[in-house]
């Protein structure tokens, strides 16, 4: 590998996308230091998140132009966990069981065969299980199963571990309470201005600001970004639960290491309210009792509100900016946690040849 061009770089957004691009260019002998608004991680769409690598499931009609990199960057993640786990020394929860879509009802299994048949035009091949199967699979799926598509490789893991881990890798390079409000590019890179006025010249820049990309932008050709809010909850059972990530109709259930399920999330396009409303949590958990019932007697241990970062056409933009030695790398909409590794691979690439 070629040493790097430049050597310093500013990282603006401690979220999952910001750190894992600072991880990685400092793996390759970069000086990095990553600016977060706030006072911790938990404001950012990846503390909200699932954690689902699903490069399957999560894919929807108007989307299959991103079907290639979503594999590509699944197939990306078990080295990626590996040597964030060595850095860190932190497990990250990745979980191998992969990911079930069940139907309950006639609508469900009609539901189940056009997604077959889907993913089956996209390369997939998803299997059909019968209930029984689907059941001796996953004993806790409702006696109501009718059926069941299993996606093996929609693998999962513990977003906030990554962040954690992604955390403890950087220690002091990250800085908190540093929102950054001006980038002023330099005969030789890029001043970045604090909000209270401070400021630091680095050779590069990589803005990785989520939702908050575009109030207001920091470079004149940033895409349009919309904030896409998403309510979710975590409640924990009383004994080891699911071993699948499980799909019911408008729902899914995650299951975390210590019997903690993640049952999301809302899709609801009303910028950054908030609100973490009764009607949201009362859908989750309805549509989430049909797959599995026993939700519904497990302790509530949180609801959560995030927001993700969209572009018009559900692209994330990893590219230089006109502005020289910036280089964006936003709106990951849905997928940012699975595609953490192929941003830092395209990221890696474009510094490795000075394309920037
Ligand atoms: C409910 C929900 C469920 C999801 N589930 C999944 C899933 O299962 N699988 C998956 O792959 N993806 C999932 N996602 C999407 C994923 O979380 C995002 O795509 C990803 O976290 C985006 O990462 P990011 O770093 O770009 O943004 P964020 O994680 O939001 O981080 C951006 C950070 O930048 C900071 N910031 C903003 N402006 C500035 C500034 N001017 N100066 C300094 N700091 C600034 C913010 O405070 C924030 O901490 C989910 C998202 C949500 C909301």
């Amino acid at each position: 590998m070629s040493p790097p061009k430049n050597r310093t770089v500013a990282i603006v957004g401690g979220g999952l996308i910001g750190l894992s691009v600072g991880w990685w260019l400092g793996r390759l002998g970069w000086d990095v230091t990553a600016y977060e608004g706030t006072r911790d991680i938990t404001r950012s769409a990846g503390y909200a998140a699932a954690g689902m690598l699903a490069a399957q499931l999560e894919q929807e009609p108007g989307e299959e132009h991103l079907a290639s990199l979503l594999a590509h960057s699944q197939r990306l993640w078990p080295s990626f966990r590996d040597a964030l786990e060595a850095d860190s020394g932190l497990s990250l929860d990745y979980q191998a069981g992969g990911t079930l879509m069940v139907a309950t009802d006639a609508n469900g299994l009609g539901r189940l065969r056009h997604d077959q048949a889907y993913l089956r035009r996209l390369g997939w091949d998803p299997q059909w299980l019968m209930a029984e199967e689907a059941r001796r699979l996953e004993p806790w799926l409702s006696p109501q199963t009718l059926g069941a598509l299993f996606c093996p490789s929609d693998h999962h893991v513990d977003p906030r571990r990554v962040l954690q881990a992604l955390t403890q890798v950087l220690g002091p390079r990250v800085v908190y309470h540093a929102s950054i409000v001006q980038l002023s590019p330099t005969p030789h890179g890029v001043e970045v201005i604090q909000s209270h006025g401070a400021k630091q010249s680095f050779d590069a820049v990589i803005l990785a600001q989520g939702a908050w990309a575009g109030n207001p932008p920091l470079v004149p050709d940033l895409p349009p970004l919309d904030p896409v809010k998403g309510q979710a909850l975590y409640v924990r059972m009383s004994t080891p639960c699911l071993s699948h990530v499980v799909w019911g109709e408008d729902v899914y259930l995650v299951p975390r290491h210590d019997n903690r399920l993640y049952i999301g999330a809302t899709v609801e396009p009303l910028g950054f309210d908030t609100r973490i409303t009764a009607g949201a949590l009362y859908h989750l958990l309805k549509q989430g009792r049909l797959v599995v019932p026993s939700i519904l007697e497990a302790e509530v241990t949180e609801s959560i509100v995030g927001y993700r970062p969209r572009t018009l056409n559900d692209t994330p933009v990893i590219r230089p900016s006109i502005v020289p030695n910036i280089i964006m790398a936003v709106g990951h909409h849905r997928n940012g946690v699975l595609l953490a590794p192929w941003t830092c691979e395209v990221i890696g690439e474009l510094v490795r040849r000075g394309d920037f």
